[in-house]
């Protein structure tokens, strides 16, 4: 069999350790095109991630959220565009919700590339494919990519609603939640937990209006800032190595359009980085990625080798589940015991 094979959805085949290579010298059109391989589930991108694993974590992963509206698909680019000034090679990802079939991501990354073209920052985004543990998993891989191929800072976009912003949150390092006067979601954004989640506040569009920003911003700090304040805390600057939990999530109002307060907001990543690496957060970060990664490749693993031997007992047991005379999850033990009992243990 041709080695190339398996990555043959290229116009000109290329070989998995070539693809490697490329990906670790940061050849963007290979990047770019692992990514679509990751997002299509090409099996032939697990052992090239896999070998190129020991480079991983050196990126500053950071998650963008906050409601549609706030103003987060200008800030993530002006936060790039900071970075990209200070030196670091800059990738943002937009997990976006248009369905892969309308075609609707590919028409905004071409107006999104072409506006952050000259600054060397690279723009992809990854379509939202409905599922969970799609969006999640395509994610982390995604992320791992960018990480080995060099990016010093990944900067990831949600759409907003729904689980792909936890998902960004558990992945990124640094999650910041954006919000912006007059949308009247604080409220809304504690009860789902996100506000509890973010490392950083940004009310937006201070420029036009920052009265209503100021006061967003306060009432933003006291629901943040009610236990930790009792304990003596400050925002941000008084992280307590010892702990790794004294981080208290400031609240900033900037500007993304005219650029106010990005470059203090780009300065509070940088910290929050700091904090993280003198904490444990950052090897507990590193450690918790290497774990879900192994649990994911275990149940692959596990999976194939059953379908290479057992594939016509898990047919019949599909059967049985469909056919209604066993329920999905006994089905699912009986042949998992069937298996392992079946296996010899050496
Ligand atoms: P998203 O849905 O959170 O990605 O929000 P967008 O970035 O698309 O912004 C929503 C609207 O707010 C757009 O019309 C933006 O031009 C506008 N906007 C974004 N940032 C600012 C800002 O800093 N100041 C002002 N005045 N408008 C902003």
């Amino acid at each position: 069999m041709n080695e190339s094979a398996p990555l043959g959805m290229t116009r000109t085949a290329v070989a998995p350790g070539d693809v490697a290579q490329r990906i670790a010298s940061r050849h963007l059109r290979t990047v770019s095109r692992a990514i679509s391989w990751i997002e299509n589930g090409e099996p032939a991108m697990g052992p090239i991630l896999d070998g190129l694993i020991d480079r991983a974590g050196q990126a500053m992963v950071v998650g963008v959220t906050g409601v549609p509206g706030a103003g987060k698909s200008t800030l993530v680019p002006a936060l790039a565009r900071q970075f990209a000034a200070d030196g670091k090679h800059v990738a943002i990802l937009a997990v976006d919700p248009s369905s892969p079939l309308t075609g609707g991501a590919i028409l905004g990354d071409r107006i999104r590339d072409a506006a952050l073209g000259e600054t060397g920052i690279f723009f992809r985004s990854i379509a939202s494919r409905g599922s969970l543990g799609g969006v999640s998993r395509t994610l982390d891989d995604v992320v791992t990519l960018l990480d080995v191929a060099g990016f010093d800072v990944v900067l990831i976009e949600t759409v907003g609603t729904g689980q792909s912003e936890i998902a960004v949150t558990r992945l990124a390092h640094t999650t910041v939640m954006v919000t912006a006067p007059g949308l009247g979601d604080e409220i809304q954004a504690m009860k789902a937990g996100i506000l509890e989640l973010a490392e950083l506040v940004v009310v937006n569009k201070a420029d036009s209006d920052p009265r209503g920003a100021e006061t967003t911003a306060m009432t933003l700090r006291q629901a943040i800032g009610e236990t930790q304040r009792a304990h003596g805390l400050a925002e941000g600057a008084n992280a307590d190595p010892a702990t790794g939990q004294a981080w208290l999530a400031p609240v900033r109002a900037v500007s993304a359009r005219t650029g106010a307060g990005i470059p203090e907001l780009a300065g509070l990543v940088l910290a929050h980085r700091g904090f993280l690496a003198a904490s444990s957060g950052l090897a507990d970060w590193r450690r918790g990625r290497l774990e879900t990664r192994f649990r994911e490749a275990l149940g692959d693993a596990l999976l194939a080798r059953l379908r290479e031997t057992y594939g016509s007992e898990e047919a019949e047991a599909k059967a049985s589940v469909l056919s209604g005379a066993t329920s999905p999850l006994k089905a699912a033990e009986l042949l998992a015991k069937r298996v392992i009992g079946a296996l010899p243990r050496e």
